[in-house]
């Protein structure tokens, strides 16, 4: 083993080593890393962030690896994994705090307590607040971007915090993508409610996703288009049922692939690359990856 693969000085640190990513991502597939980091504050986050990079350790930061392809050669950088990064509080009428690595559920749970109205549509994405602040995400024209009144962000040795303006936030875009930015925390705006408002309001997205297919997959593929869902585009293209080993494309939802004979992550990227030629071929339209590959 090299020197540089033995973390000595880290013991103070939570570490999981191996870190599987077969077992920890929704896809279930992808190699190892040689250690993982569950930093369970702020101050050790940057503690070891710091240190990471004053030693010249290559790093990677996830969340709940819901929308992610790891590598079946894993990585050799290390993880740094927010999920126990997980505080949350109320900060004033309308404004509430938490770290990167709550889950969504956690953070509904909390809302709802609190009968604070405004981020129901997380209701069912398995996600970090992190991870969907980072893809941007949401459903039926709902993302966080409405919510964010600004992001605590660790960059270049500091910590600096970002306005909604400066995470330049669009369609499942954002600043967080260009890179060097590992998200602490955020403000979020809500409105103020009742629980039991908030309650039904919750409900009514997690009804609106009973029909979602089952399995181990990424969520949707694929960025949805100027023209069309991609979820359309490939059913049209007759590509529902399509295969690559133990991968195929869902035959419930088109833009959901869907891991069920212990897919490696060489056959899903092999599928969204047949994916990607056959619309091209029959729409001319190039479908772009909403998932981020991880290497
Ligand atoms: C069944 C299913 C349904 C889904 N439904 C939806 C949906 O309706 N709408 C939707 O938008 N998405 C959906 N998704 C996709 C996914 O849940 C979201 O994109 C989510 O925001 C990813 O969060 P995560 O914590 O899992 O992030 P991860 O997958 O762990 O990471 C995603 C990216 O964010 C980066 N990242 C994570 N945390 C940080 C951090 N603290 N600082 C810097 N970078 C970070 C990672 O490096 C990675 O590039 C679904 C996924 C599944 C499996």
């Amino acid at each position: 083993m090299f020197e540089k693969d033995l973390y000595i000085g880290y013991e103070d640190f939570l570490i999981e080593r191996p870190f599987d990513f077969s077992l920890h991502s929704s896809i279930g597939c992808g190699g190892c890393a040689k250690i993982a980091f569950y930093p369970r504050s702020e101050d050790e986050l940057i503690a070891l962030l710091s240190r990471l990079e004053s030693e010249g350790r290559r790093y990677l930061v996830v969340g709940n690896l819901t929308n992610v392809l790891p590598s079946d050669l894993g990585t050799d950088k290390a993880v740094v994994c927010t999920k126990k990064l997980n505080a949350i509080k109320r900060i004033s009428e309308s404004l509430v705090y938490a770290e990167s690595g709550i889950l969504s559920g956690a953070l509904l749970d909390f809302l709802r307590r609190e009968g604070l109205e405004g981020a129901e549509f997380l209701s069912g994405i398995p996600c970090t607040l992190g991870g969907a602040l980072y893809m941007n995400a949401g459903v039926s024209g709902a993302y966080m971007q409405t919510l964010v009144e600004n992001v605590r962000i660790y960059s270049g040795g500091r910590v600096q915090t970002l306005t909604n303006g400066d995470c330049a936030y669009a369609y499942k875009d954002s600043v967080f993508m260009q890179g060097g930015r590992v998200i602490i925390g955020a403000t979020l705006r809500l409105k103020e409610s009742s629980p039991d408002k908030v309650f039904i309001r919750q409900r009514e997205y997690i009804q609106k996703r009973v029909r979602l297919p089952k399995g181990k997959s990424m969520g949707c593929v694929f960025k949805n288009t100027q023209s069309a869902p991609a979820g359309e585009l490939i059913d049209k293209a007759g590509l529902k049922g399509m295969r690559v080993g133990g991968a195929i494309v869902s035959k419930e939802h088109a833009n959901f692939i869907i891991n069920d004979k212990k897919a490696t992550a060489r056959e899903i990227k092999s599928l969204i690359t047949l994916v990607k030629n056959a619309v091209y071929a029959q729409y001319g339209v190039c479908l772009e990856e909403e998932i981020r590959y991880l290497e």
